[in-house]
């Protein structure tokens, strides 16, 4: 019988493409030297406003892997994540993501705002302590820095998560609740924390022109953002369907491969989403 649960524990922690046994393993050694190598690299997705302005800059971590090329998070994450790698990575991505504020400054982008995702482990692992960190390093002003969190942040330990949360406000740091309506828990956190945006998941995104009851799901959590003053991001907009329906139902702020596909800082700050007719 334990055997049995161990199993379907290791099964439910997550349905990612994990290997297992000695495949982890060597992927875990492979991830201490890829840190300990600087091997790991920061793409940035811009996000613009309904009137198409750059607004912000997701912070995306690749892996430049020696043999394997340069790989996405699905193949990593979640193995960072069981071993508790992530706290390293994400300090890391965190220091890398601020430092890019003064390169955005010398733009005359300083009100572009630069986005970093935070696992529930990492959250619970000293990151307040890091944002503080980089907040003084990089002299970052209010607004500069977001985070990402996913809801399983607050489901883990509500009370924490607020503490950390009202402390993280207070250094000026804004959050954003990622991949939102596909978790699963209440709503009543988001009267109770300071959070400023929903990002509405890719998944309700997918089938609008298709889908009413996808188009019924995003309209509603738009109008509850409203309600609450809170902004929404509609992730994974890939068409102009889906960009324009959007537009014109309220979302605030848009992301996906219509615009851009996460790009080197660089060539991130470029994009210019063209052929856009006026809201409304
Ligand atoms: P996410 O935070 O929801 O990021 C959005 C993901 O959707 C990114 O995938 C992005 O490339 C992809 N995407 C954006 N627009 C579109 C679109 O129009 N169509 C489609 N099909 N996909 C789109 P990516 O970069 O592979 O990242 C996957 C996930 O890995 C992220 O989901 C985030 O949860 C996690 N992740 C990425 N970087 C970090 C990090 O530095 N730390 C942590 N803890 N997690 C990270
Ligand atoms: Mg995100
Ligand atoms: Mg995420
Ligand atoms: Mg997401």
């Amino acid at each position: 019988k334990a055997k049995k649960q161990g199993r379907n524990c290791t099964v439910a922690y997550r349905a990612g493409a994990t290997p297992s046994g000695g495949g982890k393993l060597q992927l875990l050694q492979e991830l201490r030297e890829g840190l300990e190598r600087r091997e790991f690299r920061l793409l940035f997705q811009p996000l613009f406003s309904a009137d198409l302005r750059l607004v912000a800059l997701e912070a995306l971590v690749r892996w430049q892997h020696p043999r394997r090329g340069l790989l996405p998070p699905s193949e990593f994450i979640a193995v960072c994540e069981e071993s508790g790698l992530i706290v390293e990575l994400g300090r890391r991505v965190l220091h890398e993501a601020a430092r890019h504020h003064a390169l955005l400054a010398q733009q005359g982008l300083g009100h572009v705002r630069l986005s970093v995702n935070v696992s529930a482990m990492q959250f619970a692992h000293g990151l307040l302590d890091d944002v503080q960190q980089v907040v003084r390093e990089f002299q970052l002003p209010p607004g500069a820095l977001e985070l990402e969190l996913t809801e399983s942040v607050i489901v883990d330990d509500p009370a924490r998560a607020a503490q950390v949360m009202v402390a993280l406000a207070e250094l000026g740091v804004t959050l954003a609740i990622d991949d939102f309506g596909v978790g699963y828990s209440s709503l009543s956190y988001l009267k109770r924390l300071p959070i400023h945006r929903l990002k509405i998941d890719r998944s309700f995104v997918n089938d609008l022109e298709s889908d009413a009851s996808d188009r019924s799901i995003c309209e509603a959590v738009i109008a509850l953002a409203r309600t609450l003053q809170l902004g929404v991001v509609a992730e994974g907009v890939e068409s102009e369907f889906q960009r324009d329906w959007l537009r014109s139902s309220g979302a605030g702020e848009l992301q996906g491969y219509l615009f851009a596909k996460p790009l080197p800082f660089e060539t991130a700050t470029q994009v210019a989403p063209v052929a856009a007719e006026p809201a409304g």
